[in-house]
């Protein structure tokens, strides 16, 4: 059985054995392993059931630790990361062979980012290698954003979860990539994109497939619940499933429609950082309720809001 604390030496002591731990992070919950061990590595991709053609996120405390494992780190992306880290933006750069294949899938880039959470910064800061770690969930479905949630669901094959409260940011990290012809968005996330374009200038947003899994992580079905799940208005819903039969996922109002226990709503005051911080969560709520079917409803296209709309998109797809 897991055990859940706030204890820095035991984490450190199981990742120092090549075990995986969960640990927060502003973005969602991570499992987190040794970077560099490709024994330890493999063993995030049996725990989340995680197919290897899909990249990992390698976490550490500082560029000066990043400049020791990529090869290079183009202008644009020292700019950015010395804006924003720690915090909810990755980059993607060229590695080091010392970073085994398995943590990029064979790719010649490795995605990497400073985590602004206290606990999780002086845990990178106590080891002398950086932590692979995906999200915390088991693949495909919804991340975690507390502790619990990682127990929840992997709490047999993971020995400790470090417990650093309720995720502030509670979406992943935003990821650039830097191509000859600037940087480009591989996925929105917790940093708004109109932040990092106030510093790179306009980006272009790669496009999500599946027929194309190199273009990792950005598998069209993802973060998804395990009842269907739609965006669609409630009322068109009505016509074939009784109204208690309908969860409601709303940005800002309930509906009269349906019973209020089977609805969550993302942000009354309709901010989206708040909507984003509650996604996740609202989201696992639906889905433990006995109904047939949840109706999603979609943000506004600007800032996070951008970001939270991709989530629901491919949990509906
Ligand atoms: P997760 O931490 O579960 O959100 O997953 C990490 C995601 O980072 C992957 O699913 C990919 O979308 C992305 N990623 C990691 N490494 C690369 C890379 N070298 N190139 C493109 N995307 C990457
Ligand atoms: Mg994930």
């Amino acid at each position: 059985m897991t055990q859940i604390g706030t204890d820095l030496t035991t984490a450190k002591q199981l990742l120092e054995r090549g075990e995986v731990v969960g640990i927060p992070t502003e973005t969602v919950y991570g499992l987190a392993a040794n970077a560099l061990e490709p024994d330890a590595v493999v063993k995030i991709f049996g725990v989340k059931n995680r197919p290897s053609f899909d990249p990992l996120i390698v976490h550490t405390d500082s560029l000066e630790k990043v400049a020791s494992f990529v090869e290079d780190i183009p202008a644009p992306a020292r700019l950015l990361a010395e804006r924003f880290w720690p915090g909810p933006l990755t980059l993607l750069l060229p590695k080091k062979p010392l970073i085994p294949d398995l943590v990029t899938s064979g790719l010649d880039t490795v995605a990497v980012r400073v985590p602004n959470h206290p606990l999780t910064l002086e845990l990178l800061r106590a080891l002398s290698f950086p932590l692979a770690a995906p999200s915390a969930n088991p693949f495909g479905y919804i991340s975690p954003t507390t502790a619990r949630h990682v127990a929840d669901q992997l709490g047999d094959q993971v020995p400790y979860i470090l417990d650093g409260g309720a995720c502030r940011v509670g979406i992943e990290s935003t990821i650039i990539g830097f191509t000859e012809t600037g940087p480009v968005v591989y996925r929105l996330g917790g940093m708004a994109l109109e932040q990092i374009e106030a510093v790179t200038g306009p980006l272009s947003v790669r496009d999500h497939s599946t027929s194309n899994p190199k273009a990792p992580g950005m598998l069209s079905s993802h973060y998804a619940p395990r009842k269907p799940f739609v965006l669609k208005p409630v009322e068109e819903l009505l016509a074939r499933y009784a109204p208690e039969r309908i969860g409601a996922l709303a940005f800002q109002h309930i509906s009269p429609l349906i019973p209020s226990e089977n609805q969550q709503f993302l942000s009354p005051a309709g901010d989206f950082a708040e909507a984003a911080k509650n996604l996740f969560a609202a989201m696992r709520q639906l889905d433990a309720l006995d109904i047939d079917v949840i109706a999603a409803e979609l943000l506004p296209e600007q800032g996070l809001g951008r970001a939270v709309n991709d989530r629901l998109r491919r949990a509906a797809a």
